[in-house]
């Protein structure tokens, strides 16, 4: 059917592509991806011709230039598919907007659903999935990022975070003082790819293993719920220790 299609595309590994994912960049009449060159790759890679379709550049920074001829050929009763740079379009990526606009038009919108480096790190943490709150990317400056976790710290769900390797060391310190050294996490590292690693552990536990080393890559932090406002005997006694650990 005539609509919007948003792709998601390999997170690592390139056969993370669902059939209908090729069927739809195969048949789509008009082509949109955050980054052209990547998009030209995935689908080099799995043999798909563009042939003379346009394939356009749409991003967070020419979205209310482009999304006319977007659209437009909504309007005209075309298939157009957009693709992120990796993962699902739309999550810590541009596709929002665009959604919004197309529905507003009155024109269908689709999902391809398939990967997205949130769900696969929930999927490996070890901590519940049965309730979780996606935060993105926590704001870079000090300041903010604190008021950030700290309105994070009495939700009582899992956090999925994403956040760059520069600044994890910092994240992890930050999120020790806001949410407590006692909290169970686990950092996901480069996922479905090469060398892939998952540490877990307590905050404490994880700013000791991690500490002066350069982690490379893309990582999500996803954080333990909060203990209720009764903790057991065993949660105040750990963290107590920890307390008196870090003096
Ligand atoms: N749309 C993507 C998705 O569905 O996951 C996310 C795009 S966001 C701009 C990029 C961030 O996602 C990275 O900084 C990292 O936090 C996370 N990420 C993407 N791929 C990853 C991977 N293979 N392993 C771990 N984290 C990943």
């Amino acid at each position: 059917a005539p609509g919007l299609y948003f792709v998601a595309t390999p997170i690592g590994a390139a056969r993370d592509i669902t059939l209908r994912a090729l069927d739809i960049l195969l048949s789509a009449d008009l082509l949109a991806a955050e980054d052209t060159r990547t998009a030209r790759r995935l689908m080099e890679l799995h043999g798909i011709p563009l042939g003379d379709r346009p394939l356009v550049a749409y991003h967070d920074h020419n979205g209310p230039a482009q999304r006319p001829r977007l659209l437009a050929a909504l309007a005209e009763g075309r298939t157009v598919a957009y693709v992120s740079e990796a993962g699902t379009p739309l999550v810590a990526d541009p596709g929002y907007q665009l959604g919004r606009a197309a529905i507003e038009a009155g024109a269908q919108v689709f999902a391809a659903p398939g990967p997205s480096a949130a769900l696969a790190a929930l999927t490996v943490s070890g901590l519940p999935s049965d309730r979780f709150l996606f935060a993105g990317f926590p704001p870079s400056q000090a300041g903010a990022r604190k008021r950030f976790l700290e309105g994070l710290a009495d939700i009582e769900a899992t956090l999925i975070l994403y956040e760059s390797p520069k600044r994890i060391h910092r994240l992890l310190d930050i999120l020790g003082e806001t949410l407590g050294r006692t909290r169970q996490i686990a950092l996901c590292r480069e996922l479905t790819k090469r060398f892939e690693e998952v540490i877990r552990g307590t905050v404490a536990e994880l700013c000791e293993v991690i500490e002066g080393r350069a982690l490379k890559g893309e990582i999500v932090l996803v954080v333990g719920r909060g203990q209720s406002r009764q903790a057991s005997a065993d949660d105040m006694e750990t963290a107590l220790r920890e307390a008196l650990k870090t003096q």
